[in-house]
């Protein structure tokens, strides 16, 4: 579903991804884990095409990502991200948020989108919140918020850069457990996390990148019982 094929990318002089192939069938649930600085955060923005690439190939669906234009919106809606900062929009409700993408993006009628939008508010969890503000809601809240606002959207692919990192410990299980519901649903999911537990029985795969590199491609049984590289073993020891 996921194709990244040779893929460089550049910030100036110094080289964030170096070669990177990932090929993500339908309903998988990778854990990409590394060290700060290792280009997590960088492969995911290049498949949603925050970011440009210098050289390789990505695609969603059998679709080559475009560069621009209105066909990478339609891109970009195929690919769901949720990250660290929840980045609702402040200024309208938790409905309105929810809503905004499918009726200007993908041109859905107010009540359908409406209808919708309490569906998946109600999945995560929120559906009493419809009516407030983001600043009225706790940040496990509103990190739900944000993952009913990314399904919106009907992704083929979500992508989560360390969604819980921000959240106080008491409200992490609760953003887990909508995760893991969508894990279990069948969504094909890329996800960034230092949550180890989740990683082990929500994962199916666990990508480990160091210095721009994919180092370890394996299960999570066998990355965290026996890992094989030195750089694994080094970040796990530092981790567990
Ligand atoms: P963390 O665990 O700290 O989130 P990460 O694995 O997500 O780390 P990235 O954010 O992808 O790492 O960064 C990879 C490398 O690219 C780092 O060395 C970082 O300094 C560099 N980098 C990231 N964004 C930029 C940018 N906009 N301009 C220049 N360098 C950048
Ligand atoms: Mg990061």
């Amino acid at each position: 579903l996921v194709a990244v094929d040779g893929v460089n990318k550049f910030y100036g002089d110094f080289q964030a991804l170096k070669d990177i192939d990932l090929d993500i069938p339908a309903g998988q649930v990778v854990i990409l884990i590394g060290p700060s600085g290792s280009g997590k955060s960088t492969l995911c923005r290049t498949i949603n095409r925050l970011e440009t690439i210098q050289s390789g190939t990505i695609s969603i669906d059998g679709k080559p990502l475009p560069a621009e234009g209105k066909d990478l919106a339609a891109l970009r809606a195929d690919v769901g991200m949720v990250f660290q900062s929840f980045n609702l929009f402040a200024h309208k409700t938790i409905l309105e948020n929810v809503t905004l993408g499918p009726i200007k993006v993908k041109g859905v009628k107010k009540a359908d989108a409406e209808a919708e939008a309490r569906r998946l508010l109600d999945r995560v969890g929120v559906g009493a919140q419809a009516d407030k503000l983001p600043a009225q809601l706790s940040g496990g809240q509103q990190q739900r918020v944000a993952i009913a606002r990314a399904l919106a959207m009907k992704p083929k692919v979500m992508l989560f850069d360390e969604p819980t990192s921000a959240l106080d410990p008491e409200m992490i299980k609760e953003v887990l457990d909508v995760m893991v519901e969508l894990a279990e649903s069948g969504m094909t999911m890329i996800v960034v996390t230092h949550e180890m537990g989740f990683a082990r029985t929500a994962g199916n795969r666990v990508v480990f990148m160091s210095d721009g590199e994919i180092v370890e491609d394996t299960d999570p049984e066998t990355f965290f019982t026996n890992p094989q590289s030195a750089r694994a073993q080094d970040f796990l020891s530092k981790i567990l």
